[in-house]
């Protein structure tokens, strides 16, 4: 093993739960938190105080740790750069990271290596939005844009009117609308030595956030396998050591298209915490310390995970909530901690499915909705 000290730029949900997996490990997390109040505090052996792009706070988490992984990207690249130079360790390194930190340049990444991507460019620099791609368009923020903030589904000219006149950036990405028959996601590993997948999941949106995740996704052999292809081939040549969650657009006619690369954990694999042999989050940090990468393997036929997104603004723990999903059988509950406003994801819920269930999975995903989004409980 490369190192037993393992060090974490960003302290949210997802170094939370690197943080529980870190001991079983028989790791040391130490995370660069930006205040007190994020998740992965109560959690760490030890914590820097910074901001995901402050490169100082980054310099002392370095000197704390063998190896420095990412839970965020929305990293300082130029500055980290420096300390990689100094000789730091970054996994993934900063090369594997730096064509994919801006939308604009991944969509060009993955063009140059023949992934496919949905018809891309610059707006307002490159291409006429009418002529070239017609209403409905998507226009992205280029960098800094999370669970649908700075993603913007254009329908007509009012729309691109409202938009130039709210979004305080000259230049954004713009793309094809795809009308998708299904969203799938991803999460793939690599170590240097071997490469593993996880099954293919289905990914469920609802304005640009996603509201839960079922696998195995629904879908052909070879559409599963051509997911896994392109993702195995995404790792190996940006040469990543770490985990990648990819996520995709699957058209009518079956072709899929890349959608975004997260270089880290993602949303779309939280239910490998409670339904596979290894978690997305050990995975990371067997991965970044040089360990075997371990069996990606369903232990159940398969899951669905809800996210408990807020609804409001509140300092409730929406415990009554809370305990009426956890008797839900063979469901696993994570809550993060964090004060509550629309659209933040609080928690999530995995729910392990025998074959039967497999069918059932709708009345599962809308029991749990109904108890979370009831407004009288
Ligand atoms: P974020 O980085 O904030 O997650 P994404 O680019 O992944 O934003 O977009 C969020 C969601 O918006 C997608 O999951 C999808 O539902 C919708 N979306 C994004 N791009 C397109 C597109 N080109 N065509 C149709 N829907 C899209």
């Amino acid at each position: 093993m490369e190192g037993k000290r393992v060090g974490v730029i960003g302290g949210g949900q997802l170094a939370w739960m690197m943080g529980a997996e870190a001991p079983k490990l028989d790791i040391e997390l130490i995370v660069q938190a930006a205040s007190q109040d994020e998740p992965a505090v109560s959690r760490a052996k030890q914590v820097v105080f910074g901001e995901v792009d402050d490169a100082n706070a980054t310099a002392k988490l370095a000197n704390l740790c063998d190896v420095v992984t990412f839970e965020n990207e929305f990293i300082d690249l130029e500055a980290l750069n420096k300390l990689e130079q100094d000789g730091v360790r970054f996994r993934p390194s900063l090369s594997s990271l730096a064509p994919l930190l801006d939308k604009y340049e991944q969509r060009n990444y993955l063009k140059s290596i023949d992934v496919p991507v949905p018809k891309f460019g610059l707006y307002p620099t490159e291409k006429s939005i009418l002529s070239d791609y017609g209403f409905p368009v998507v226009l992205k923020a280029r960098r800094h844009g999370y669970d649908g903030q700075g993603t913007f589904i254009i329908k007509n000219s009012q729309d691109l009117e409202w938009l130039t006149k709210t979004v305080p950036v000259s230049e954004l990405l713009v793309e094809e609308f795809i009308p998708f028959a299904k969203e799938l996601g991803i999460i793939a590993a690599r170590n240097g030595r071997e490469t593993a997948v996880y099954p293919v999941t289905e990914t469920f949106q609802q304005n640009q956030v996603c509201h839960y995740t079922i696998t195995p996704a629904d879908v052909t052999e070879s559409v599963a396998q051509e997911v896994e292809t392109i993702a195995r081939k995404i790792l190996d040549k940006l040469g990543v050591i770490g985990v990648f969650g990819i996520e995709f657009f699957l058209t009518a006619d079956n072709r899929v298209l890349v959608n975004e690369i997260a270089p880290r954990t993602h949303n779309s694999g939280h239910y490998t915490l409670d339904a596979c042999d290894t978690s997305q989050f050990a995975m990371q940090l067997q991965a970044v310390t040089g360990m075997a990468l371990g069996s990606t393997a369903l232990k159940t036929a398969g899951a669905v995970m809800v996210n408990l997104l807020g609804y409001e603004e509140s300092e409730s723990d929406y415990q009554e909530k809370r305990d009426r999903i956890s008797a839900i059988p063979h469901s696993f509950l994570h809550w993060y901690g964090k004060t509550s406003r629309p659209g933040r994801k609080l928690g999530h819920v995995t729910v392990l499915l025998n074959r039967e269930q497999l069918t059932a999975t709708r009345s599962i995903i809308s029991q749990i909705e109904t108890i979370w989004y009831a407004k009288d409980h």
